[in-house]
């Protein structure tokens, strides 16, 4: 995975100026606020949703426990469709494929479908530095793009900004990246949409390369799959003459009748949409039709690791949706940029440390970001248990060095319980003190901040074990 954005700092720090941002705090919490009520009311429609879910966490299993195999039928699809594959093992690997390719072409710039793949690398960076221009045509990553920001939502990467921010953004600079804002642009969508429309059709129809990602590779056919909401993906998949796909290695599904469920479920979870209204399908090279030389670059960067991880690997289920980041409440409040990392929220909680490592300050931090409430688990389409990696990503944290204290505690804790008579013992004494217990423990320094949120529970007079045996022994049962 490319490098943690320079000078991030861990994510506490992070999120603790992001919450003291009123205008980020009132964008992120109408935005996911209206995204989350609509997409229970899409789910809600389906009777069988708990079945497409399961059977969606399923395909997902077994498709990455023979991924070796899905992975070499989709590889031979393609090129018996006419495309070539490329296998990158890391993120500069895969940006040296793509630039050499563009380069191949003499063209020096490309226009670009959303894509997570190439944020991950950070290949926008990689072209450039390569004398190659890439153009966002997402509204929300255009947006991004030209107020040289960074993306705070999977879906909806400019989800903090609000209307007049955007009008401001491309009234400014609209214009240094090719046909300009409209004179006398108001905040109004229709009106912010129709300047993206005119600055964006002149890109589209110039560009000889484009350079996509893809929601699923169908291994049966080698057929990749991208569904957008905007149709500027279409585009960029018809007209150039040459596209280049990068694909995360656990984006393959094997049959069109897996697809079926992923397209029932990415919808209502992303956009709470019964359906998304472009999906595009491509296979290769077809004569006179679309681009007439197709790339597949096969990207790894760290996802290999993550599949030999007993509890981590179902983090590799994941289609993107980011239902998980409009339900939660640490992302509501800290926004996306205090992930350090394009992947934000829950999910990007779990997959950025497993590809990138712990040993990052921000990137240790990121198993922390998060209350536990479940709600991520909840309505994720493919079941990920998030809370449980989160709770086996801290494990690995604090068994790196510099975590002495929690160590100590949970060596200590975990010497009380192994012997019932020290844990009775302990009970017996806690009970009879509880009238001494303070409300918090009165930690000195950063100890202090976390128990002033955290009261402790209130040992009861007997413990339930004590209750069981006096039970037991004097025939209170009866
Ligand atoms: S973890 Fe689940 S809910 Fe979150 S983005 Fe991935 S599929 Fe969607």
């Amino acid at each position: 995975m490319s490098a943690v954005p320079l000078g991030m700092p861990a994510f506490p720090a992070a999120a603790r100026d992001a919450t003291r941002n009123p205008t980020l705090r009132r964008n992120l919490r109408h935005a996911t606020h209206t995204i989350r009520s609509r997409r229970a009311a899409a789910v809600a429609e389906l009777d069988d949703w708990a079945e497409l879910r399961a059977a969606g966490a399923a395909i997902k299993d077994h498709t990455l426990r023979h991924l070796d195999r899905y992975l070499e039928q989709a590889e031979a699809a393609v090129q018996a469709a006419g495309g070539h594959v490329h296998w990158a093992a890391d993120a500069a690997e895969a940006n040296r494929i793509v630039t050499e390719l563009v380069h191949a072409t003499g063209e020096t710039e490309v226009v670009k479908v959303k894509s997570m793949a190439t944020q991950e690398i950070g290949l926008n960076e990689a072209l450039a530095e390569a004398g190659i221009t890439a153009y966002e045509t997402d509204l929300a990553e255009l947006i991004v793009q030209l107020g040289d920001d960074r993306p705070s939502h999977i879906l909806v990467p400019a989800i903090h900004r609000n209307r007049g921010e955007i009008r401001d953004i491309f009234a400014a600079t609209m214009g240094e990246w090719g046909v300009p804002a409209p004179d006398g642009m108001t905040d109004e969508p229709r009106e912010l949409a129709e300047a993206a429309r005119l600055h964006l059709r002149e890109k589209f129809l110039r560009a000889k390369v484009a350079v996509s990602g893809a929601n699923f590779l169908v291994a049966e056919t080698g057929t990749l799959v991208v569904v957008e909401s905007e149709g500027n993906g279409r585009m960029c998949l018809t007209l150039p003459e040459t596209l280049i796909s990068v694909v995360g290695i656990e984006k393959v599904v094997p049959t069109w009748r897996d697809l079926e469920v992923f397209l029932q479920l990415l919808p209502r979870s992303s956009t709470a949409e019964r359906m998304n209204p472009y999906t595009s399908t491509w296979t290769g090279t077809t004569d006179g039709d679309g681009p007439r030389e197709f790339h597949l670059v096969l990207l790894d960067n760290g996802r290999t690791g993550v599949l030999a991880d007993e509890v981590g690997r179902q983090t590799l289920r994941c289609i993107r949706c980011s239902a998980c980041l409009n339900v939660c409440p640490v992302y509501e409040r800290a926004g996306g940029h205090a992930y350090g990392s394009v992947y934000p929220g829950p999910i990007g909680a779990i997959l950025t440390p497993q590809l990138r490592g712990t040993t990052s300050e921000i990137d240790a931090s990121l198993p922390y970001a998060s209350s536990l409430c479940g709600a991520c688990y909840e309505v994720c389409p493919v079941a990920i248990d998030i809370p449980e990696v989160l709770v086996h990503l801290r494990e690995k944290v604090t068994a790196q060095p510099g975590h002495v204290i929690e160590r100590g505690v949970l060596a200590a804790a975990g010497w009380l319980m192994r012997d019932p008579k020290r844990y009775t013992a302990l009970q017996r004494a806690a009970a009879r003190t509880r009238a001494l217990h303070p409300r918090r423990l009165p930690l000195p320094g950063w100890g202090k901040a976390w128990s002033a949120t955290r009261d402790l529970p209130e040992v009861p007079a007997e413990s339930f074990r004590s209750w069981w045996q006096r039970r037991e022994t004097s025939g209170e049962k009866k």
